[in-house]
C-alpha cells in the first residue's frame, strides 16, 4: 500500500509530488503521455517567479522532476487507465499493474481545445499558442488573430493589445458569446478588429506561422490572412473523463475542491488546472500543488494517529 499516488505531472503534480516527498511519503507519479503538461507548450517561460531569464516549457518539466525524484518521488512513465476511489485503499490501474494507495492526488490538467486543422499541431510555439499571458509578449508591434467568441478570446485579446499593434478576432457566427461588458470593451479597443462569419481552415508555414486560409460562410469565400501569431481560445476541457461518477464535478467538469484541495471523496486531493477554470497558470498549480500535498500528509497523519505539526491542523 503506498501513501500517495500522484496523477499527472504537469507543475501542479510535481510540486505535490516534492512536497511528498520531502515528508517521507514516497509518492508514486503516472506522468501520463503528456510528460511535463500544458507548460511544455509554452516555448519560453518569462513569468514563472525565480527565473528572470525565462525558461523554456521542458526545461522547466525537467527541473520540476529531477527535484521531486532528489526527494524520493518514484516516476511512472504510464497513463492511468481506470481508478477505484472510495474506501481507505484506493486503486489506480495501468495497462500492465495496479497500484493501491492510502490518498491520490488528482493533477491531470486540461486540454485546451484544439481547431484540428492543418498546420496547427505543428506550428504550436511557433506562431500558435494557447496562452496570452505567456507568449503575447513575443508578438510586441505585430499583427495577432484571435480565433473564438466567447469571454476568454474577447478577454485574452484584449490582454494581447499590451503589446500587439493589431489584434483581429476571427469568429465563427456573427453574434459573440462574450459578456456584454467585454464585447463593448473590444469593440472600444482601436487595436481590435473582427472578422465574422469565418473559420480558419488551415495554418500555413514553414519554420513558422505567415497566414491563415480562412473561410467566410456566408459567402464560401476563402481568403489568405496574414497574421505573425495565432491564439487559439475555444475553450477548455479539464481531463475529467477517469474520474466522472466517482467524484463531483461542477458544470464545466472540473473537479470541485475546497480551498484546502479535498474533493468530496475523502483521501482525494485535486489541483491544478483539472480543479481551476480561472487561474491556469504554472505558478498557481503549483501553489495549490503544495496545499494538495500538505493535506494529503495530514490525512494519513490523521488516520494513523502519526505525529503532525499542531500549528498546520
Ligand atoms: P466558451 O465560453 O465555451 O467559448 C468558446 C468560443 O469558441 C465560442 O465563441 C465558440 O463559438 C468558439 N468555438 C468553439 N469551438 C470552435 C471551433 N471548433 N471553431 C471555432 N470556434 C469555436 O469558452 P471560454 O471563452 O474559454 O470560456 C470558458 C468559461 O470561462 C466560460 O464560462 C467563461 O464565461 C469563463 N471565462 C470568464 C472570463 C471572464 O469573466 N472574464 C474570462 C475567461 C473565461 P460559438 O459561440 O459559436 O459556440
Amino acid at each position: 500500500m503506498h501513501d500517495v499516488v500522484i496523477i499527472g505531472s504537469g507543475p501542479a503534480g510535481l510540486t505535490a509530488a516534492i512536497y511528498a516527498a520531502r515528508a517521507n511519503l514516497n509518492p508514486l507519479v503516472f506522468t501520463g503521455m503528456e510528460r511535463g503538461g500544458q507548460v511544455t507548450l509554452t516555448s519560453d517561460l518569462e513569468n514563472y517567479p525565480g527565473f528572470p531569464e525565462g525558461l523554456g516549457g521542458f526545461d522547466m518539466y525537467q527541473r520540476f522532476e529531477q527535484q521531486a525524484m532528489r526527494f524520493g518521488a518514484e516516476m511512472i512513465y504510464e497513463v492511468v487507465t481506470k481508478v477505484e476511489l472510495q474506501g481507505d485503499s484506493k486503486n489506480v490501474y495501468t495497462a500492465s499493474e495496479t497500484y493501491s494507495s492510502k490518498t491520490v492526488i488528482i493533477a491531470t490538467g486540461s486540454t485546451p481545445r484544439r481547431l484540428g486543422v492543418s498546420g496547427e499541431d505543428r506550428l504550436i510555439g511557433k506562431g500558435v499558442s494557447y496562452c496570452a499571458t505567456c507568449d503575447g509578449f513575443f508578438f510586441t508591434g505585430k499583427h495577432v488573430a484571435v480565433i473564438g467568441g466567447g469571454n476568454s478570446a474577447l478577454d485574452e485579446g484584449l490582454f494581447l493589445t499590451r503589446y500587439a499593434d493589431k489584434v483581429t478576432i476571427i469568429h465563427r457566427r456573427d453574434r459573440l458569446r462574450a459578456d456584454a461588458i467585454l464585447q463593448e470593451r473590444a469593440k472600444k479597443n482601436k487595436k481590435v478588429h473582427f472578422l465574422f462569419d469565418t473559420i480558419v481552415e488551415e495554418i500555413i508555414g514553414e519554420e513558422s506561422l505567415n497566414h491563415l486560409r480562412l473561410k467566410n460562410l456566408k459567402t464560401e469565400a476563402v481568403d489568405s490572412f496574414q497574421v505573425d501569431g495565432v491564439f487559439i481560445f475555444i475553450g477548455h476541457k479539464p481531463n475529467t473523463d477517469l474520474f466522472v461518477g466517482q467524484i463531483d464535478l461542477d458544470a464545466g467538469n472540473y473537479i470541485v475542491t475546497d480551498r484546502r484541495m479535498h474533493t468530496n471523496q475523502s483521501g482525494v486531493f485535486a489541483c491544478g488546472d483539472v480543479q481551476d477554470a480561472i487561474y491556469r497558470q504554472a505558478v498557481t498549480a503549483a501553489g495549490t500543488g503544495c496545499i494538495a500535498a500538505i493535506e494529503a500528509e495530514k490525512y494519513i497523519a490523521e488516520h494513523e494517529g502519526r505525529a503532525y505539526p499542531e500549528s498546520r491542523k
